[in-house]
């Protein structure tokens, strides 16, 4: 494996390999990895001849208030699983290769529009406008022919999907089913930040969504009772938690649905810890009344 710090030298390197016809996949991270990462990187080196791995805490996409400081790293760690799981190319930029100007001096970004302005967009604002750009940014300089994401943030996924579609860039995009622990609780590099009486309640989110499952394989199609149902079940049985939303949206522009379930969904809540949010989904797609979950 080779680290490389300089997008120039990267873009440089692989620009060799793709003369020789062989393709990419770029599997984009923020670090401090786990098994949900190294499923990406597992199904993308299935795929690709050269496997790219990104691990960049990118500043523009945490709010003010947020944990950019704080973010957990641990880049010794890292390298080394990046090497078990058959990594070409560690790409780990510093923010001032990525933002030659500073993330202030930034004047050109690619804004998700109306994909923003729901779920975790509405409580984060910018941050998808981050995510957009600085993606857009790993594209330009890696040219992969596969990127993966993970379901687990499935509005970073949908925004991306959408991004190279409606802005011709020509990337494949995988997306990824969420890797969780035994008991539920879906893999973030976030879950250290928990008390060990949050973790043990933290497991309400995935418990949340099988019930969710569970009323629409029992003939459920009211998006307001399923809401309602598990607002309940946090309240009952998570008293450390607070909701920051639960919702279920259209799978293709995010608004909301209130009412009917039909066609493609999206299950989604967030649901904050002390100040840890934590984030889980459920797709579920409609056939002929037929409903279909991952
Ligand atoms: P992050 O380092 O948190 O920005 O995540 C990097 C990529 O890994 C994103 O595409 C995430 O959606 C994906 N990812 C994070 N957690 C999981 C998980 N539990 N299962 C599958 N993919 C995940």
């Amino acid at each position: 494996m080779r680290e490389v710090k300089d997008p120039v030298e990267l873009r440089s390197r692989l620009s060799l390999a793709r003369c020789e016809d062989r393709s990419i996949g770029l599997v984009p991270t923020m670090g401090f990895l786990h098994a949900g990462h190294l499923r990406l990187m597992e199904q993308a080196r299935k795929e690709n001849d050269l496997l790219v791995l990104s691990i960049f805490v990118n500043p523009t996409q945490f709010g003010a208030h947020e944990d950019l400081d704080r973010y957990p790293r641990d880049l010794d760690r890292d390298r080394q699983l990046a090497v078990e799981a058959g990594v070409d190319y560690l790409f780990a930029p510093s923010a001032a290769a990525m933002y030659p100007d500073g993330s202030e001096g930034q004047v050109i970004w690619v804004e998700p529009g109306s994909l923003a302005a729901h779920l975790c967009g509405a409580s984060r604002p910018g941050h998808f406008r981050g995510v957009a750009t600085v993606v857009t940014k790993l594209f330009n300089i890696v040219q992969p022919d596969r990127a993966y994401f993970g379901q687990k943030d499935a509005q970073q996924a949908i925004i991306i999907s959408r991004m190279v579609r409606d802005l011709a860039m020509f990337v494949d995009i995988k997306i990824i089913p969420i890797v969780r622990e035994p008991d539920g609780l879906a893999l973030s590099s976030r879950n250290v930040y928990l008390s060990a009486e949050a973790r043990a309640q933290a497991t309400v989110l995935s418990r949340a969504l099988d019930l969710a499952r569970r009323r629409i394989q029992d003939g459920e199609r009211n998006s307001v009772r399923l809401v309602a149902a598990m607002h309940e079940l946090i309240a009952e049985s998570a008293p450390l938690a607070r909701i920051d939303y639960i919702q279920v949206a259209d799978l293709r522009t995010l608004q909301p649905r209130h009412g009917v379930v039909d066609g493609d969904v999206l299950v989604a809540l967030a649901v904050y810890f002390g100040s840890t949010r934590l984030i889980d989904n459920l797709v579920v797609r409609f056939e002929d009344g037929e409903a279909r979950f991952s």
